[in-house]
């Protein structure tokens, strides 16, 4: 019988408490990443609800959700476009930046990446406050996107990210 995907997580994802800083609890997801099973699973799980939908890109988020978007990407029929952190990517770009408990981080993508009426789906690793998704989606949609939906492995519920994101089709895996 195979496991199911948020028992792997469960299992697979593991806390570092005070990393990066104290008082944060870091999901470590890299023992999930280096188990063939689990690994797959994942990316299976994320894509499966979207198969059969119309979705011409995949954004990942620099850099843990790179890991699952492009694999997302390959079942789905769909390519890649990499939403990365400030000034790492070449040609011309689009940028949003969102407040962090203290100062500011930016998200940018290349300003030709989707073309208007691409259909996106964003896929990162974590959803935590909100806030890097909720860039995502405002990036995507000035770009004259769709966002077909927000896909995470791991939402910390806690944190309340959701609330951010109410206007968006928010999948998550398994939810702590
Ligand atoms: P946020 O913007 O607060 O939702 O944070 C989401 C982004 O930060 C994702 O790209 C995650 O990879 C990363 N992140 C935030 N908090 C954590 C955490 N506790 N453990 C692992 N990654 C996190």
């Amino acid at each position: 019988m195979s496991t199911d995907v948020s028992t792997l997580i469960d299992r697979y994802v593991r806390d570092i408490p005070d990393y990066p800083q104290p008082g944060v609890v870091f999901k470590d997801i890299t023992p999930l990443l280096s188990h063939p099973t689990a690994l797959r699973t994942a990316i299976d799980a994320l894509a499966e609800p979207l198969l059969g939908s119309e979705i011409d890109l995949v954004a990942g988020l620099e850099a843990r959700g790179f890991i699952f978007a492009a694999p997302v990407a390959v079942r789905l029929g769909a390519g890649f476009v990499p939403l990365r952190k400030a000034g790492k990517l070449p040609a011309e770009t689009l940028a949003e930046s969102y407040d962090l408990e203290y100062g500011t981080a930016t998200v940018e993508m290349h300003a030709d990446a989707v073309p208007p009426g691409s259909r996106v789906l964003i896929v990162d690793d974590v959803l935590a406050t909100g806030g890097t998704g909720r860039a995502a989606v405002d990036l995507i949609r000035r770009a004259g996107g769709t966002v077909v939906g927000l896909s995470v492995l791991l939402e910390l519920g806690f944190l309340k990210g959701r609330e951010k994101l109410a206007d968006v089709e928010l999948r998550a895996l398994a939810t702590v």
